[in-house]
């Protein structure tokens, strides 16, 4: 077990217990959450593991594989600013536990990965959620798993300083294999949608497109800003209240390009609610038009695409999927692809293909079907 190893290298005695939590794909169903929208993201097979045993110190003495150090967290490091880097992704579930009534044990963790680090594939919240389950069950913590999400989310807005929603965490912590997460943004309502792909024939490839990260925060604010003073101007709460019927109204009142983004809001959160529907009903297959319906959203209507995704969604296509899309926030990160199980490894190849035509980097792929949230191993 690489997680119990790990620990034994680093503090020389075997921890108290293992646990992992996963890393995520949104499968669609973009820039609606904080238009108070749906997402259905699932889990990865990807996970972060994290060995932890308690310690007398009143510390916390945290390793970390990837980050290649260990970073030792004190009790008055419990506040915003203190500890920065990565290990505030630690210090922050330590704090957000604190804040609730919820004061941690003391303990040595260590962690390692299979989720690539900042590749939109959601390695933070994997990182917060397994340290939170671990320090909750080392400390006999009364936190039902239900409140795990909030916690994690307000460790990365609080403490680490990152203004995420809470999509992720709720991934991490509740999704369940063979099943995507319905999630709606304004009521906090979750459900969990059969998504069996393996039981179909199935997969999902994901293409990490390497893109280098260009914009990202300036775009997303402009973005988010134009989505308010649309729903300001159009006299609704947040663009969620709108529906298809009422997009032509209400791009009439705006200038072109607000319309067009609230045009991918308001059909991105009807295509949400369709893939639902249709997977209730088993018809895996029938999903594929609406993710690639959502990415030529993204790309004409929402601007948030790069050359390296919209090559992977093509490609994608030309192989014969049922269906592409970027997923993330945008301007490079992931492509998701729904295929044949058994045309993964061509699909993969035809990417790498034409990306090394293109001159771009060459991408990382592999193939996902829905695994289960934050768990104990030992
Ligand atoms: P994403 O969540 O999409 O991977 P983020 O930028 O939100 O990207 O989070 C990535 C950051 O999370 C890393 O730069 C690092 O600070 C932290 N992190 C995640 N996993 C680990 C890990 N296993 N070890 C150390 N730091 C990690
Ligand atoms: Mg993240």
């Amino acid at each position: 077990m690489a997680g119990a190893e790990l620990f034994g290298q680093r503090f020389g005695a075997a921890p108290a217990g293992v646990w992992s939590a996963p890393g995520r794909v949104n499968l669609i169903g973009e820039h609606t959450d904080y238009n108070d929208g749906y997402v259905l993201p699932f889990a990865l097979p990807l996970r972060t593991t994290v060995a932890a045993a308690l310690q007398d110190e009143p510390q916390w003495t945290v390793y970390s594989r990837e980050a290649g150090e260990t970073v030792v967290i004190g009790s008055d490091d419990l506040m915003p600013g203190r500890v920065t880097g990565w290990a505030a992704y630690v210090a922050g579930v330590l704090w957000a536990l604190r804040e609730a009534g919820f004061p941690p044990p003391s303990a040595r963790i260590a962690v390692t990965s299979q989720v690539p680090l900042g590749a939109g594939l959601s390695s933070s919240a994997a990182l917060e959620c397994a340290v939170l389950a671990a320090l909750v069950e080392l400390g006999g913590l009364d936190v039902p798993r239900e409140a795990w999400p909030r916690l994690a989310q307000q460790a990365e807005n609080g403490y680490v300083g990152v203004p995420c929603g809470i999509m992720d965490q709720s991934a991490s912590t509740l999704c369940r294999d063979g099943h995507a997460l319905f999630l709606d943004c304004r009521h906090g309502t979750r459900e969990q949608v059969p998504f069996d792909l393996a039981g179909h024939g199935l997969a999902l490839l994901v293409v990490d497109t390497r893109a280098p990260h260009r914009l990202v925060s300036g775009e997303y604010a402009a973005r988010r800003a134009a989505c308010e003073s649309a729903a300001a101007a159009l006299g609704v709460a947040a663009l969620r209240d709108l529906d298809r019927s009422a997009l032509p109204g209400a791009l009439a009142r705006l200038d072109e390009v607000t319309g067009r983004r609230v045009r991918h809001v308001v059909t991105e959160n009807e295509r949400v609610l369709d893939a639902v529907r249709l997977l209730r009903a088993g018809q895996v297959r029938a999903i594929g038009p609406l993710l690639t319906a959502s990415h030529a959203s993204m790309r004409d209507d929402y601007e948030i695409t790069v050359a390296q995704v919209d090559t992977g969604v093509e490609t994608m296509l030309a192989e014969g999927a049922y269906g592409a899309r970027m997923t993330g926030g945008g301007f490079g990160g992931c492509v998701l692809g729904l295929v044949e199980h058994a045309s993964v490894d061509a699909t993969a190849a035809a990417v790498r293909g034409a990306f090394a035509a293109a001159g771009y980097d060459d991408p990382h792929c592999f193939a996902a079907v829905p695994d289960r949230g934050v768990a104990r191993l030992i």
